[in-house]
């Protein structure tokens, strides 16, 4: 047999299969998926194998020097999604291979077999291997084809597993558990009224009703409900049987999670939910967009999906925001479906998302709730899968391979007769408009639960404060309700808005921003050349001295600090206790999740943080909710600007008044009058999705055009941009007269890392060689490429603009 190997260098030369020999003693572990190590050149390396064959056209193959897995890491629907990535992203095959699997395994773990019953039962060929060891290693196979059809049956009959050998063994725990043997009934004719214990524990199995039941050895000795030797006694007799089973780091052992019980449902829920489980129960592919207010259910819905997906012996998928993946979250879906659920996100320790990991490949977990990367979990049946915050630009990978999860989930979706449901509040505006062409199927839930209020929202404009001559970080408005709060004992969350902050230059005068004339996007501040720059088509203007608009001149670029903003707090509200949380105060591993903790507990009056308090957070004692500066957002030299305003606005509006008190908001802003200002205040996200899609419309934007970007960059400035021309002046040539193609222009950020960086943007509607055709200049370049000189990137639904 012959193995078709996908080796582990990125490169274009290598991003191909090569043929290898499977050795008789590796052919019952060679499987595709399988990782192997095999010689390349003068190396020995690792890869997957893609396919195996019987034949090779080569007239000379060199052997696989190891099978790295027990059981292949790659199941043959994972093996194929990556051919369809590395094409629709234009990556190497060996890239979107290795970002499906945790870290964690992509070191070279040792293999074991492990015996599973006594002994004696071997055949004698392995008896002499184990002699009278449980576990011995791999390597220590005789290598020998009789040896090996021996392993390969007792592996069969679960006699013996084949397993890793983890590294922190002192951190793995295998546990022993007992249950019937198969033939226990025969055997148990042996048994005489003698031996009384036996018959006992006996009995006390058979009362279990359940033969399969497996009952942990610890606990039959700790409830003393047998003896050591009692146990034994009915193990050499074959009527228990003994196996090692492994349990796993469990990320949340020192927590126990509430159980909790389907709530009936609302009428708009249970709406919803009827066209899912039509689909689910009929193992159809289609995909949902669930639009739901803030507070409207939407996870009740997505747990009920999920319970009859898991009735039917199937699995499920749930994708949420990085930053929302809070504990409250994870409560939700362990009260729900406990053990059955593994978490996967970046919070946890590499062996902890090592063993997640494991419990979906090994079967023994069924609902994967996990940030991006967890749209890749290795389910062999999956009947669900679910996107919340369908609008987060997290979901799309900003590196290789540059995939988007809801184009991966909707691939998945199709393969297993799966329905896709994208939930939002605010819908991305291409998925939305996706619905409005029946693409996916609309599903609204326009109502709180209990119809309750969303809150009322305030908007302040900041240049009446300055007029007013209040130059603190607080309005009138915001201050009065902050104080009203704390004498009533409710909680506020007063929101700073990162992202955007001094890269643009605003009046703070009259609100006016410079815009380029031929994009409708901010101009970007350089501080360098002090001139302002539009980083679409590369216009530039000289920093203006006083507006344009009001000849105030207090125009300047913007910024302040969660920190600043404590400072300041404190001076105005000293008996008011706070938290606050970002990049710096949650550096520690749980303190994330303490600090939310406290706060739900009613150890603190205002929680202050950045976006990682936007989202997920569901606390009853919330009533006020104060957005200190909306504008930073707005000003991102990027056209989705105004819509990621809009969704943090309504995000963070939707953490007010949840419970029974009502909610209120205080949004200040120096552009009150920004559409997308005005419709968050007005919860009007059908109005502001007709709006701006007038404004993609006018600008060239999805969802009317598909973007791509393509990135060139270099040591030298004169090598980056004429490659960036040839590339542009090809993409000229061979796409159709209908394709934009922007550039080159210099790129946001100029130069990284010493290098100097161009780029080119074309907007599309219908290019169907355009993968090609970019995939074709990824190789034309390769040499330069592979030499590190040279870096062409192409990013295909670019979400980020630097
Ligand atoms: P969303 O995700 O749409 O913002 P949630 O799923 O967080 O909304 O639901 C808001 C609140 O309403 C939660 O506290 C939830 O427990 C509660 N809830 C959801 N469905 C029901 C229901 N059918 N009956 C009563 N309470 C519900
Ligand atoms: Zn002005
Ligand atoms: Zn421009």
């Amino acid at each position: 047999m012959y193995a078709k190997v996908i080796v582990d260098i990125a490169t274009g030369q290598t991003n191909r299969a090569f043929d290898y020999q499977i050795p008789a003693s590796l052919e019952m572990l060679a499987r595709p998926g399988s990782r192997v190590t095999v010689p390349f050149g003068a190396r020995k390396i690792q890869g997957f194998i893609w396919r195996i064959e019987d034949k090779t056209e080569l007239a000379r193959v060199k052997p696989i020097t190891d099978v790295l897995d027990p059981h292949p890491v790659l199941t043959q629907e994972l093996l194929e999604l990556g051919e369809y990535l590395a094409v629709e992203t234009v990556c190497f095959l060996i890239t979107a291979y290795q970002s499906m699997i945790p870290a964690a395994i992509r070191a070279k773990p040792k293999k074991k077999i492990e015996l599973l019953v006594s002994t004696e039962t071997l055949p004698p060929v392995l008896q002499a291997v184990f002699q009278k060891q449980t576990t011995i290693d791999w390597k220590d196979l005789p290598d020998d084809k009789a040896v090996m059809q021996h392993v390969q049956e007792a592996v069969r009959h679960e006699q013996i597993r084949i397993d890793y050998q983890v590294k922190d063994q002192t951190k793995k725990q295998t546990k022993r558990m007992l249950k019937l043997h198969p033939e226990h009934r025969t055997h148990a004719a042996s048994l005489t009224a003698k031996a009384k214990k036996q018959l006992e524990l006996y009995d006390w199995f058979l009362s279990i009703g359940d033969e399969e039941a497996a009952v942990p050895a610890a606990q039959l000795l700790h409830e003393q409900t047998a003896s050591r030797a009692v146990i034994q006694g009915l193990v050499e007799k074959n009527i228990l049987m003994e196996r090692n089973q492994e349990s796993y780091r469990d990320p949340f052992e020192d927590r126990s999670f509430e159980a909790t019980p389907p709530q009936e449902l609302t009428r708009d829920q249970q709406r919803a939910l009827d066209p899912i489980t039509e689909k689910t129960s009929r193992e159809k592919h289609h995909t949902f967009l669930l639009h739901g207010v803030t507070g409207s259910g939407k996870t009740e819905v997505y747990l009920q999906a999920i319970d009859r997906v898991l009735q039917q012996g199937r699995e499920a998928i749930v994708l949420v925001p990085e930053i929302s993946l809070t504990p409250q979250m994870v409560e939700r879906f362990k009260g729900r479906f406990g053990d059955q659920v593994a978490v996967m996100h970046s919070a946890l320790s590499r062996g902890e998302r090592y063993d997640e990991w494991r419990r979906v490949h090994a079967g023994d977990a069924k609902v994967a709730v996990g940030a991006r990367s967890a749209i890749f979990a290795p389910f062999k049946n999956v009947g669900l899968i679910i996107i919340d915050e369908e609008h987060e630009g997290s979901y799309k990978q900003e590196d290789h391979p540059r995939y988007h999860a809801r184009e991966v989930a909707i691939w998945r979706g199709i393969y297993h007769g799966a329905p896709v449901v994208l939930g939002s509040a605010t819908p991305s505006l291409e998925s939305y408009a996706r619905a409005g062409r029946e693409v996916y199927q609309l599903l609204e839930m326009p109502e709180r639960i209990n119809q309750k209020q969303l809150p009322a929202i305030d908007v302040v404009d900041m240049r009446d404060e300055l007029h007013k001559g209040n130059r603190s970080v607080f309005s009138e408005t915001l201050l009065e309700k902050l104080k009203d709060r704390l004498e009533k004992g409710e909680q506020s969350i007063l929101f700073l808005n990162r992202r955007g902050y001094s890269s643009f230059v605003m009046c703070r005068s009259c609100g006016y921003t410079a815009e380029c004339p031929h994009c409708e996007i901010t101009l970007t501040y350089h501080q360098t050349k002090h001139q302002l720059k539009c980083h679409y088509c590369g216009y530039e203007e000289a920093m203006p001295a006083t507006c344009p608009s009001c000849e105030s001149e207090q125009i300047r670029y913007f910024g302040t600090g969660t920190q600043k903003v404590e400072e300041e707090l404190t001076k105005v509200l000293p008996e008011a206790r706070i938290i606050r949380m970002d990049m710096d105060t949650t550096t520690k591993k749980g303190s994330h999740e303490q600090m939310l903790r406290r706060f739900g507990n009613g150890e603190a009056d205002i929680l202050l943080g950045t976006q990682m308090i936007a989202k997920g957070l569901d606390f009853p004692m919330i009533t006020l909710v104060g957005v200190l500066a909306a504008d930073t957002m707005l000003h991102l030299p990027d056209f989705r600007a105004p819509e990621r305003t809009f969704q943090l606005l309504t995000q963070v509006s939707g953490r007010a008044g949840r419970d029974k008190l009502q909610g209120e908001v205080v949004i200040q802003s120096y552009s009150p009058d920004h559409y997308s200002i005005q419709f968050a205040k007005n919860h009007d996200y059908p109005s502001f999705s007709r709006h701006e899609m007038g404004q993609r419309k006018r600008g060239g934007y999805p969802p009317y055009y598909y973007l791509t970007m393509v990135n060139v960059s270099h040591e030298e400035i004169g090598v980056a941009l004429k490659t960036a021309e040839k590339v542009t002046s090809r993409l000229r040539e061979e796409l159709s007269p209908q394709a934009k193609i922007l550039g080159p222009t210099v790129s946001p950020i100029a130069r990284i890392k010493d290098r100097y960086r161009y780029q080119c943007m074309i907007k599309y509607r219908d290019e169907p060689e355009l993968t090609k055709i970019l995939n074709d200049i990824a190789v034309h370049y390769q040499k330069e490429t592979a030499q590190d000189k040279l870096f062409i990137t192409i990013d295909m639904y670019p979400q980020l603009f630097l």
